[in-house]
């Protein structure tokens, strides 16, 4: 899973003795994510990735900041506040097996580990389930839209999806 800007963590030293982190994402780094909910934002991850008593890496992070994403109603992009504490947990193929379960599983020759995907991961989980802007703040271009289209579509569906098209 890539990303334009890297979420990499110095995994061979952090097996070692910890290794503190901290990244600055903007809209490009999740605009390069293989995902649609999250539109853009601004947020810092600082943490630290340090080894456990079993062997594996504990990458623990705080990430805070704000991102965008679509109103359910009128899809205009909405902010939203983000703080979150999370972590992830690396093991090394071939390793005995822990009491705790890994998020992840590397090659013994893998440095570096991309934290990418997890740290997304974990701000889409913070997030409501249900996103609509406060009463009244939605756009009203937008809905009156919506709503006509939804009318043309009922009264002629076929016809007026191929016109859009065009
Ligand atoms: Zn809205």
């Amino acid at each position: 899973m890539g990303s334009i800007v890297p979420l990499n963590i110095d995994l061979a030293n952090a097996f070692v003795q910890p290794q503190p982190f901290e990244f600055k994402l903007d809209s490009a780094f999740f605009e390069a994510l293989d995902q649609d909910e999250i539109q853009g934002g601004d947020v810092v991850v600082s943490g630290e990735a340090r080894p456990r008593h079993d062997g594996m890496v504990e990458a623990v992070y705080h990430v805070k900041g704000n991102v965008q994403v679509s109103c359910d109603r009128c899809l205009d992009p909405m902010d939203f506040p983000v703080e979150v504490e999370d972590s992830t947990l690396i093991a090394t193929e071939g390793q005995d097996e822990g009491t705790a379960e890994p998020d992840y599983v590397v090659s013994p020759r893998q440095r570096e580990f991309d934290l990418a995907w997890a740290v997304y991961q974990a701000i889409e989980l913070s997030l409501p389930l249900v996103r609509i802007h406060p009463e009244g703040q939605c756009n009203p271009e937008m809905l009156a839209y919506i709503q006509s289209d939804v009318t043309a579509a009922d009264e002629d569906a076929d016809d007026a999806d191929e016109e859009d098209f065009e």
